[in-house]
């Protein structure tokens, strides 16, 4: 693993595991950059035992979608849940009134666990 300080690992994040909602191991984030002095540009990875890797980014938001991936910051992996192909997972953020999403005077935490829960899963 690279010892960038830009990575951060066993921290806490709001991404749980899309498929049984269980915490993640080995969870790590990835600071990317900062789009404004306000703006949080991050990745969160994080490794199901039963399900594998996933990941999310965000851009001052929280994410729209986690991915599942075959290792942190890796190619993107192809699940089969309930005989379907999946590689990504909406999460309820998509869902959002448009008045919260686009508040500005009081924008929501982009880390706020509830917006991070895929669509499956409610
Ligand atoms: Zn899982």
């Amino acid at each position: 693993m690279s010892a960038d300080s830009r990575d951060q690992f066993n921290v806490e994040t709001p991404l749980r595991c899309p498929i049984c909602g269980g915490a993640l191991k080995h969870t790590m984030i990835r600071t990317l950059g900062s789009v404004s002095p306000h703006t949080q540009w991050q990745l969160h990875a994080g490794e199901c035992p039963e399900h594998g890797w996933f990941q999310a980014e965000v851009v001052g938001r929280p994410p729209r979608d986690i991915f599942s991936v075959a290792r942190p910051f890796g190619a993107s992996r192809r699940l089969v849940v309930n005989g379907q192909e999946v590689y990504q997972f909406p999460t309820v953020w998509n869902d959002a009134e448009f008045d919260l999403r686009m508040n500005k005077e009081h924008p929501v935490d982009p880390l706020d666990a509830q917006y991070w829960k895929p669509r499956s899963l409610g």
